[in-house]
């Protein structure tokens, strides 16, 4: 492991399209430095942080992107309302005093063809991973991981970084990444970080500030589902699907009707559990030796939750 000189209090350099950017980034590949790049759709936690804090072990060189990539939303999503908070965002980076460079693209000149949201009318080059994008989080986002693995692949061509650094957080998309990288022979190492949580277990997220002080209570349920899941195959060493996930299940419900009871307005709704093969992504009926990626989602209101916890595997 290396650790960056520093460059402390250098200023953070921003770029707002891709030429200024590669103008910079071919003067440092002539100094032979690391480059660490952390992709991320900006208001910034320390989720997100972690990672930037993470890369900084790694390498000399470290870039941000900020960047709501239209082509990962479907027209019912919030593409139009997600959080954006740049000049905080920015303060933020700077407060870490290790980010070497911002890289702010517009979305006219990332995709260069036009981005409307309906799939059918895309036109253009995109970037699919087979066999790995249509199930868990890609049932209910059919269009999702094509947008992730095109913006990826877009933005690994303009960064050229040496290391890439993304979040447990969204775990099908480390391992969607990870063949990516392999399958289109990018020379980069991805490196996956922990998820950070806010002191109640609730995965930190740019979304829970869609949240009201009575949603965010009933938020943490799926962490809390989860665990059940976690206490069953770590104490009583269950490991067959029915009894992992039964008791999450139930939680679930229990917490689903209480919600209803109160009458405060909103709902919760289960959109999926799942118990897959840290490898394929398919559903198990077993853990084994390789281990498993139990994941889900819930709405609460309207703000889909995400979280995940890894059974005896790595991303
Ligand atoms: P986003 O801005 O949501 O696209 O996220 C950018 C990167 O931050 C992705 O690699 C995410 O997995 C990661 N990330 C998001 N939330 C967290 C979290 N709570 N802990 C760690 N990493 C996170």
């Amino acid at each position: 492991m290396m650790n960056k000189m520093t460059l402390s209090d250098t200023q953070i350099q921003i770029f707002e399209n891709i030429f200024s950017f590669r103008n910079w980034r071919r003067k440092i590949g002539s100094e032979n430095k690391l480059v660490g790049f952390v992709p991320t759709m900006g208001c910034l936690h320390e989720g997100h942080l972690s990672l930037i804090k993470q890369a900084n072990q790694y390498c000399q060189i470290i870039v941000i992107s900020i960047f709501v990539n239209p082509a990962q939303f479907a027209p019912s999503e919030d593409l139009d309302k997600y959080p954006r908070t740049l000049s905080d965002d920015l303060d933020k980076l700077s407060s870490l005093k290790c980010v070497d460079a911002v890289f702010l693209p517009k979305v006219e000149e990332i995709y260069p063809a036009g981005i409307p949201l309906e799939i059918e009318e895309q036109q253009g080059t995109f970037v699919e991973v087979k066999g790995k994008s249509h199930q868990m989080e890609g049932k209910t986002r059919p269009g999702f991981f094509r947008g992730v693995a095109t913006v990826c692949t877009k933005l690994f061509n303009i960064v050229q970084p040496d290391n890439v650094f993304f979040g447990q957080k969204d775990a099908q998309q480390c391992v969607i990444i990870r063949n990516m990288i392999r399958d289109l022979h990018f020379p980069i190492e991805m490196h996956v970080g922990d998820i950070v949580r806010e002191k109640d277990g609730l995965a930190m997220s740019s979304r829970n500030k869609y949240l009201t002080p009575e949603m965010r209570k009933v938020a943490i349920t799926l962490h809390q589902s989860l665990i059940e899941t976690k206490k069953a195959f770590e104490n009583n060493n269950i490991k067959d699907r029915k009894n992992l996930l039964d008791p999450a299940f139930e939680l679930i419900e229990r917490v689903t009707k209480e919600n209803e009871a109160q009458k405060l307005g909103f709902s919760i709704k289960l959109d999926y559990l799942s118990l897959a093969d840290p490898d394929t992504l398919e559903e198990i009926d077993k853990i084994k030796e390789k281990g498993a990626i139990l994941s889900g989602a819930l709405y609460v209101g309207s703000t889909r939750l995400i979280d995940n916890i890894l059974f005896n595997c790595k991303l």
